[in-house]
């Protein structure tokens, strides 16, 4: 079901952004959709047969037709899903209602705990120090809240990155369903910038922009460190799950990291090869182990 399309935010690495106006559907009609269109599998018992998921973008793109939708969708007594974003989840009432309305799983973009990368990203929304009661309010309403994480932000750095199974075990042990690597998407304002600033990585082609293999010089961090530590939390998060499996080391192993083959699923053969020229002078020097490591990272998360 879709009820709306579109995000008023502006984050840098989305799609969305500059291209998709927000705007919703009558009530009226998702409702009706829902109630006499839909069909819902009978033959399957417990809470699954009267469930479905929201596909939208942002569900609660405005917080006002989303507390309406709520409302309309109570005496249907469905079980419900979706994806909104974190300003949301602040609004006590809001969250409540939409556990009274059957929301029962909301994810929500959370993208990193590091201050700086949120504001790299231009995702104000997200406020760091209301992590923890987000999403304790959202379990007291009877609604699981995942989210999502992000490496490679122009904000991160070695150590950030190392803490942050240390961030997560301070929210609860929460894990995040899912786990990527800031991907500079062709006309979003981080492509810009990447490509402006010449952080592309060479040989960069379109089906590296798969939000899991590294395509850009993150800012703070060699390519090979940006790698490594998506491939330590990729292995220490989440093991047993399958996202976390998909998104594990080897798509990214085509940039190469120490100890590790510079040969990728696809052969890493074109990148590969540039290396072993000394095609890319930063690798190579990594590699070299002559570059110092960044100065220690000192901001609070304030979690
Ligand atoms: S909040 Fe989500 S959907 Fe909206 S612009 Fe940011 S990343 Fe895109």
């Amino acid at each position: 079901m879709e009820a709306s399309r579109g995000c008023p935010f502006s984050c840098n690495f989305c799609v969305l952004t500059g291209h998709e106006q927000y705007r919703y559907r009558p009530i009226d009609h998702v409702i009706r959709d829902i109630r006499d269109r839909m069909v819902f599998n009978e033959r399957i018992p417990g809470l699954t047969g009267d469930t479905f998921a929201f596909l939208d973008n942002n569900l609660g793109g405005s917080p006002r037709y989303l507390r309406e939708l709520c409302e309309a969708l109570m005496p249907l007594k469905k079980i419900w899903g979706c994806a909104l974003t974190f300003n949301v989840l602040r609004d006590p009432e809001l969250v409540r209602l939409m556990g009274l309305a059957g929301c029962r799983y909301v994810y929500t973009g959370l993208e990193s705990l590091n201050p700086e990368s949120i504001s790299s990203m231009n995702k104000g929304q997200n406020k760091l120090s209301e992590v923890r009661e987000v999403i304790q309010r959202a379990f007291a309403s009877g609604i699981v809240l995942s989210f999502g994480l992000l490496v490679g932000a122009d904000g991160d750095t070695n150590e950030y990155l190392e803490r942050v199974p240390e961030y997560l075990h301070d929210l609860g042990d929460h894990c995040p369903t899912f786990l990527g690597i800031v991907c500079p998407y062709p006309e979003t304002p981080f492509f810009a910038q990447v490509a402006a600033e010449g952080r592309l990585l060479p040989g960069v082609t379109s089906r590296d922009l798969d939000g899991y293999t590294l395509c850009h010089r993150p800012a703070r961090l060699h390519p090979s460190e940006a790698i490594e530590h998506f491939q330590r939390l990729s292995r220490t998060i989440g093991r047993g799950s399958t996202t976390w499996r998909s998104c594990s080391s080897a798509r990214s192993r085509r940039w190469g990291s120490r100890g590790t083959s510079s040969r990728g699923p696809r052969g890493g053969g074109r990148a590969a090869s540039r290396r072993r020229r000394g095609g890319d002078a930063s690798l190579t020097r990594r590699a070299g182990g002559a570059r110092p490591r960044p100065a220690p990272y000192d901001s609070s998360i304030g979690l």
